[in-house]
């Protein structure tokens, strides 16, 4: 199997977090990972990330730093990162890295914000909207603090960070979609991502017909209303009904992304993409293997042939292939038949097209 030439780390530094959101795996305890990751271990995954992209004429090595809650990890932790990262770049001046942190931002004071500025790192908060809406902090250590985040969120926007709001949907959205909307919109939001959410240990996947309501309905407040904002879903879905083919993200990147982020629980073991939850998905362990070693390994060569067998059998025949370009991996399911599919494939099916033709409308009045 053809070998990327890049990757970039995904890095659990905890499974522990302050909050206890109903639809977390680790919150809900489906797995005993509440662990920590060691600070050697850390920085294992981040010279071997480096190496193997170096060595394949890349100079910047994308780290992703995620949990649980990475900032339980204290400001000492990531300052020690980014010390060894500044050694790599002493010894190699050529090679680079970008960092990119997810948090739920209730930890966020002014000396974390000066230190995501000094470093210039990408960031990444979990709020899935307002009241009702938000699973952050629902049943434990619940503040309310939807205040401060936002605060936190603009802090960060105006210190010129580059920072987004990530927001899990599930079926509670779909019936409140203008309140999801206003809640981006009263909060002066300018980035936000949408990602459905999976959870069918827990119960809490979002179904089909949900989600498909919930994104039209979404859309149309989005593309008709006055607010400006970013919705990435939205944003890639229209740069391909404009014909443009350039993938700004990995969601719905068609699949090319897939097996190059390479994510680490805890305690090493590696997984394919984010799917670190199923412990049958354990590729190998960082202290033990090479990242080049990882791609002749054969679980991860089943997860790659399954993630572009679906591409190449069902995506290339598909009549949205141009809007959709194969979804992301992550929603790929086994059905009781025994064959894969996209469980959002239903969902797209109906929202992009809709989105198509909104685009073309516009294009035609303008
Ligand atoms: S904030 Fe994130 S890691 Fe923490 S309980 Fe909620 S979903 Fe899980
Ligand atoms: S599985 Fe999804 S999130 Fe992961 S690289 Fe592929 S498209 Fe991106
Ligand atoms: S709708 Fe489904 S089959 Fe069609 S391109 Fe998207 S993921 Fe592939």
């Amino acid at each position: 199997m053809a070998r990327p030439i890049r990757v970039a780390a995904i890095i659990k530094v905890t499974e522990n977090c302050n909050y206890n959101c109903d639809f977390c795996f680790y919150a809900k305890k489906h797995y005993d990972w509440k662990k920590t990751m060691t600070i050697d271990m850390c920085k294992d995954i981040i010279r071997k990330t480096s190496d193997y992209n170096y060595a394949n004429g890349v100079k910047k090595s994308n780290i992703i730093f995620h949990g649980g809650e990475p900032l339980i990890r204290g400001v000492d932790f990531f300052q020690e990162m980014m010390d060894f990262e500044q050694e790599i770049m002493t010894e190699y001046p050529d090679r680079t890295f970008d960092n990119t942190i997810q948090t739920n931002a209730s930890l966020v004071d002014s000396n974390w914000i000066a230190f995501f500025k000094k470093y210039n790192f990408n960031v990444g908060i979990s709020l899935d909207g307002d009241g009702e809406l938000n699973y952050h902090y629902a049943t434990e250590n619940d503040e309310n603090n939807i205040e401060h985040i936002i605060s936190v969120y603009h802090s960060m926007d105006d210190a010129g960070i580059n920072v987004g709001i990530l927001s899990v949907i599930t079926e509670k959205h779909s019936k409140d979609t203008e309140r999801f909307y206003d809640f981006i919109v009263n909060n002066g939001i300018k980035k936000i991502a949408i990602l459905p959410c999976i959870n069918d240990i827990s119960n809490y996947t979002i179904k089909v017909q949900a989600l498909s309501n919930f994104m039209t309905e979404l859309f149309d407040l989005y593309f008709y209303g006055t607010y400006r904002v970013t919705i990435r879903e939205f944003t890639n879905v229209i740069e391909r009904a404009l014909g443009y083919t350039q993938v700004r993200s990995c969601a719905n990147c068609g699949r090319m992304s897939c097996g190059t982020f390479l994510t680490y629980d805890s305690q090493g073991n590696i997984f394919f993409c984010d799917k670190a939850y199923d412990k049958e998905r354990i590729i190998a362990n960082i202290s033990q293997v090479n990242i080049e070693d990882i791609f002749d390994n054969p679980k991860y060569c089943k997860e790659r042939s399954q993630c572009m067998n679906f591409y190449n059998t069902t995506c290339l025949n598909c009549p949205i292939k141009n809007l959709c370009n194969g979804s992301c991996y992550r929603n790929d399911v086994i059905i009781a038949s025994g064959e894969i599919t996209n469980r959002f494939c239903d969902v797209y099916k109906i929202v992009y097209p809709y989105i198509e033709e909104a685009v073309k409308k516009l294009k035609e009045n303008s």
